[in-house]
């Protein structure tokens, strides 16, 4: 079989850690597989590299950056080459352009273009482990790109596309996709088989799994991947499309976003072109916009309403400078701003099939005496907004309502 196996930076985080990368590459070259190896920077190096750039120059130039963090990676590669190669293993290390990944020249974070991975073919085929490093690859002019923080993930499942891999394992350092976070929820469990829906659903929902765009990379081209610990040999998280057995489950994962605000304009007139206004002003200062809630309007003579929205945390004082620069054109009476909430949100394909999913969510959360601000559903999500000094409890009820 041919593998595409991927470690993030902790999984290679010292020279102990990447020799016990080398070891287990060893043991599946072993057993008589083809491994092309995408590895991180060492965990850290990243972001000391961008801070040592902004001691040069505070807002540094993309081309220079990309070529400097490119590094971190190269570091990696060389020495997981070097720790195989001392094992007796053969092996050569890649960089993004040797590999043959093409991107397009948007420089920090670049989308790949193309892949033609035949130098790749023709040293698995001599023989050797690949090690190649992910995040990076090179413009047809043959600048130096990077993908995006995290982009070591999109490396590997768009090489084990390319190069058609039997299987894309993802290890990192926990054992795979849990039900929600087990640091606040004891009784987390780890999951068999999640669907990239639920993945990319959970994942927006404030769940730190893997980069969205790896995922809907994934999705895309149905690469099948898994998601496991470097630092034991217990099976992972199967990563795949839907599959009808999957609906048996209500809710696959519960999630709790602590990283948003609150914003309500109070009294606004209901009038058509109102709301355009308010979000086109919003979007053209790049605010990112997740819910929004507008109320029944009420009064007899003006007609108004309140309408709410949340927003990214930090960029709540871009949002408050935006909205109070309409007071003037929309009218409204007053704006309110609220950091303290939390976002709790319940995720799965099994809500197309089963009823009342929503009423026992809102039911558990009455018990806790936790009130509902804000209400939002997609096919396969609800979300609610609540009081953040309540987000954890309501989130560890809400789970043992659903998941045990
Ligand atoms: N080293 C890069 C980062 O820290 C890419 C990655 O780790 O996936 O964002
Ligand atoms: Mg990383």
């Amino acid at each position: 079989m041919l593998i595409v196996q991927k470690y993030g930076g902790t999984s290679v985080g010292n020279p102990e850690r990447i020799k016990n990368v080398a070891a287990r590459v060893a043991r599946f070259r072993q057993e008589g597989h083809q491994l092309v190896v995408v590895v991180s920077a060492m965990s850290g190096v990243t972001d000391s590299l961008i801070k040592l750039a902004k001691e040069i120059m505070p807002l540094p130039t993309e081309r220079e950056m990309d070529v400097l963090l490119a590094t971190g990676e190269q570091t990696t590669i060389a020495l997981t080459a070097m720790a195989l190669t001392a094992m007796g293993v053969p092996a050569v290390s890649m960089t993004g352009a040797q590999a043959g990944i093409v991107t397009d020249p948007v420089h920090t974070k670049a989308k790949i273009k193309n892949i033609t991975p035949k130098k790749v073919h023709a040293l698995l085929d001599a023989g050797n482990v690949v090690i190649v490093a992910g995040f990076q690859g090179e413009t047809p002019d043959g600048l130096i790109t990077t993908l995006g923080r995290g982009g070591s993930d999109l490396t590997a499942i768009a090489l084990a596309a390319a190069l058609k891999a039997d299987i894309c394992q993802i290890y990192t350092d926990v054992d795979g996709v849990y039900t929600t976070d087990p640091r606040i929820v004891p009784t987390a469990k780890k999951l068999d088989e999640i669907s990239y829906d639920e993945l990319l659903e959970l994942a927006s929902a404030g769940a730190k799994v893997m980069q969205s765009r790896s995922v809907e990379f994934a999705k895309k081209f149905k690469v099948i991947f898994e998601v496991r610990s470097s630092m034991n040999d217990n099976p992972g998280t199967i990563v795949k499309e839907e599959t009808k057995s999957m609906e048996d489950v209500v809710i696959r994962g519960v999630a709790l976003d602590k990283n948003q605000a609150k914003v309500t304009l109070v009294a606004v007139p209901d009038q058509p072109g109102v709301a355009a206004r308010i979000f086109k002003a919003l979007a053209d200062a790049t605010i990112n916009v997740d819910m929004i809630v507008q109320n029944v309007s009420h009064g007899t003579q003006t007609r108004t309403t309140d309408i709410s929205f949340t927003v990214d945390k930090p960029e709540l004082l871009k949002a408050r400078k935006v909205i109070e620069g309409l007071q003037a054109t929309v009218g409204y009476r007053e704006v309110l701003a609220d950091e303290k909430i939390g976002k709790l949100s319940i995720v799965g394909v099994g809500m197309r099939s089963h009823s009342g999913v929503a009423a026992k969510m809102f039911e558990t959360l009455a018990r806790e005496s936790v009130n509902i601000d804000m209400i939002s559903t997609s096919e396969i999500k609800v979300s609610v907004v609540i009081d953040l000094a309540k987000a954890e409890q309501a989130m560890r009820a809400v789970h043992t309502a659903f998941l045990g």
